[in-house]
């Protein structure tokens, strides 16, 4: 018999019907409903061992009786319209004292809304950031909570039993207020945007300027994956350049059209560093990069007119190419964690940094063996930018030279590199004392008068070209 529900999911596509396996096998009785109602029946004709647990509901209101009260429904829909056209019509079928959680990839601005709309209309309202694809979500994926605390707190046993385990730990925690937790998500993900084009990018250096056989790139790969680069992204992409496609018995990469597809996060990360003038440069170019490689058509008639860029090199060693992978590494996510300091100074949310390097290491697409260290780091200092803890900065400072040698070679290959240069633009202008910013200052009060302040403190804000604006 069917056991009585403690949690309910709206959604069975592929991470909804992942994550109720996964909570009625963690012992949480489960009810579902999904838009088209075949979905449901065959979600539960097919649990197998699990189906004990699992009520498949056919309205929403059967949906919410299914709920041992105070309720609470997971909503596993595309982010945007589709959940608010749920909340609405879950509304007036919940107590106000019931729990709506959004786990799909919310822009953190709507969470903030909902929130404030949950808070004066009910029911209670959290919004969490899923990461780990369909594997991790039925496995136990990364978990990053936002709304109010005590709302956390009553579901967090469901939500640390299903996640991943980093050497027994729960990669599931509270990141703060409102869009908090959608808001790490989506740095998660721009993060994940560099990782993999930074990735792309010493491939790209191997195949073209190396000329190296997809099958010395997949060892390469693994090589790396056993010292500082241990990552879930390097090992698949070691797995990815192995495999053969079964269709022309050619390298699979090779079959595979350079166009890459996006959902929109990693624009949003962009977009919000912006509003926060926080800096994540390689984070940008690794979106630049994903906008680009769509137009193919373009970049054919570029390369018509100018012959392709990218040409061999002897210049680059597979050791430089891997520190530089490891600088970048550092530097990409020092940018990430330097975007949630900004956002948790300007929203006044306190984000615990460390955490959310802990909930990081197991479970989501950036796992890596760094983010422990990167954990320790910022327990030791929250406050700091990571490029200077010394863990980080003695990494930086034996793997910099390296980055700078593949950087450069690539330039004169034309390899394009744009995510490792922009972090070593990055890189060299965090760690230059006089900039060039006064040429700039110099520019903006000759044309606009908008004033400079001295290097010797006096009180002449104006140059000798006063007069000359336009
Ligand atoms: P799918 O497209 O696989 O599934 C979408 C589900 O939502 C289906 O059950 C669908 O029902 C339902 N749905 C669609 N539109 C509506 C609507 N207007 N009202 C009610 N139900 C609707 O999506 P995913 O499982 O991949 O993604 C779900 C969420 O999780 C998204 O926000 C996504 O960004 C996020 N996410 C996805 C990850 C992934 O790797 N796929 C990773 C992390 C987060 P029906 O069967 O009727 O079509």
């Amino acid at each position: 018999m069917t056991q009585p529900a403690q949690i309910g999911l709206i959604g069975l596509g592929t991470m909804g019907a992942m994550l109720a396996l996964n909570i009625a096998e963690k012992g949480f009785p489960i009810a579902v409903w999904n838009r088209t109602t075949s979905v449901t029946h065959g979600f539960k004709a097919e649990a197998g061992a699990l189906a004990d647990r699992i009520t498949p509901t056919e309205t929403l209101a059967d949906l919410v009786a299914a709920i041992k009260p105070p309720r609470a429904i997971i909503l596993m829909v595309p982010a945007g319209e589709a959940v608010d056209q749920q909340i609405a019509a879950l509304r007036p079928l919940m107590d106000k004292d019931d729990l709506i959680i959004d786990a799909g990839n919310a822009l953190f601005h709507d969470t903030n809304r909902r929130a404030e709309e949950a808070a004066r209309l009910g029911p209670h309202f959290l919004g969490i950031g899923v990461s780990g694809g369909e594997e991790g979500a039925r496995h136990g994926p990364a978990i990053m909570g936002g709304g109010l605390r005590a709302d956390w707190d009553r579901v967090a046993p469901v939500l640390t039993a299903i996640a991943a385990k980093y050497k027994g730990e729960a990669c599931a925690a509270y990141m703060g207020p409102a869009g908090a937790g959608h808001f790490v998500k989506a740095v998660h993900n721009g993060i994940e945007y560099a990782d993999m084009q930074m990735i792309a990018e010493v491939y790209g250096v191997m195949r073209d300027g190396l000329g190296m056989e997809a099958e010395a790139i997949a060892k390469t790969f693994e090589g790396w994956n056993q010292g500082p680069l241990q990552s879930y992204l390097i090992e698949i992409s070691a797995e990815v350049a192995r495999a053969t496609d079964s269709h022309s018995g050619k390298p699979m990469l090779d079959m595979i059209l350079d166009r890459a597809g996006q959902k929109g996060t990693g624009r949003w990360t962009v977009i919000e560093a912006q509003h926060l003038a926080a800096t994540i440069p390689a984070i940008e170019a690794a979106v630049m990069a994903r906008n680009l490689s769509s137009r193919l058509e373009e970049r054919l008639k570029g390369e018509a007119l100018f012959g392709a860029a990218p040409q061999p090199t002897t210049q680059v060693t597979l050791d430089q190419l891997e520190q530089a992978m490891i600088a970048g590494k550092i530097l990409c996510y020092a940018q990430g964690f330097a975007l949630i300091s900004a956002a948790a100074k300007a929203f006044d949310w306190a984000m615990p940094l460390p955490e959310i390097a802990r909930v990081w290491r197991e479970g989501c697409i950036i796992r890596s063996s760094m983010l422990n260290d990167m954990a320790t780091a910022l327990t030791e200092d929250p406050a700091r930018n990571l490029m200077l803890a010394p863990f980080f900065a003695d990494h930086l400072k034996s793997s910099h030279g390296a980055l700078r040698a593949v950087v450069a070679a690539a330039a004169i290959s034309g390899l394009p590199v744009p995510a490792l240069a922009s972090g070593l633009a990055w890189f060299d202008m965090m760690r230059t004392g006089r900039s060039t910013a006064n040429m700039i200052q110099a520019q903006r009060d000759f044309f606009g008068a908008h004033g400079f302040e001295r290097i010797d403190g006096l009180d002449d804000k104006h140059g000798p070209w006063a007069g000359h604006g336009i």
